[in-house]
């Protein structure tokens, strides 16, 4: 009998704007492929809570209200991918955010033999992200969600769930806010885009439809990227 194969585990990036549903869809990826998401914030939080070696420097630096280095996020990534949980993969979310950081994430993976799968961008339509997102207020007695052009109140101005009168926007989700977050993600994703377009692994993905349509999408670039 053959020695099973011993499976190196994936590297995947997902890249999109606020809104676009990277949320949902990287837990999708979790529960479909057995991958552990991993976000900056949420690595700094375990490295720093477990009292690694990383974790302790981390600490140092935010606790003197300093930025923590690329250094110190690649060492905590190196401990985390060596955890028994990313076996199969990891989504990393929100790192790279830099060609710098990309360029040492790549030297990390070169040291433990890996490499990225797919760099997977989610593209959205910026008008109709404004639209989107500025249209959203929501009851301010029950919470249930209401949209000015895709869910109005069937009795206008008074809520379906619990007929309360008054209802809540978030000054964030207004239309010029919107724009300037997906200019501002636009201006900063560029860079790495490009990175991983010159080195052959950027998917992109319509992230514009029907949220199972593009799950379906998604499984199929990962599933490929995974092979
Ligand atoms: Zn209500």
């Amino acid at each position: 009998m053959e020695a099973a194969a011993t499976i190196t585990p994936a590297v995947l990036i997902l890249l999109g704007p606020p809104g676009a549903g990277k949320g949902t869809q990287a837990r999708m990826l979790e529960a479909e492929f057995g991958l552990v998401q991993l976000s900056t914030g949420d690595l700094l939080r375990a490295a720093v809570a477990a009292g690694t070696e990383a974790g302790k420097a981390a600490k140092a630096v935010m606790e003197a209200g300093e930025l923590v280095s690329d250094e110190i996020v690649i060492a905590i990534l190196r401990d985390r991918l060596a955890e028994p949980d990313c076996a199969k993969g990891v989504i990393l979310d929100g790192f790279p955010r830099t060609t710098i950081q990309a360029q040492a994430l790549d030297q990390l993976l070169s040291e433990t033999g890996q490499k990225i799968s797919a760099a997977i961008s989610l593209e959205v339509d910026d008008a109709e992200m404004v639209t989107r997102i500025s249209g959203r207020y929501t009851c301010s007695m029950c919470g249930e969600g209401y949209h000015d052009t895709f869910k109005a109140p069937v009795i206008e101005g008074t809520c379906d769930k619990c007929g309360h009168a008054e209802f809540t926007r978030r000054a964030d989700d207004n239309a010029e806010t919107v724009a300037s977050r997906l200019a501002a993600y636009h201006e900063q994703t560029a860079p790495l885009i490009s990175y991983y377009q010159d080195h052959g692994v950027l998917k992109g993905l319509n992230a514009m439809g029907n949220i199972e349509e593009i799950a379906g999408n998604l499984k199929g670039i990962v599933s490929n990227a995974m092979n």
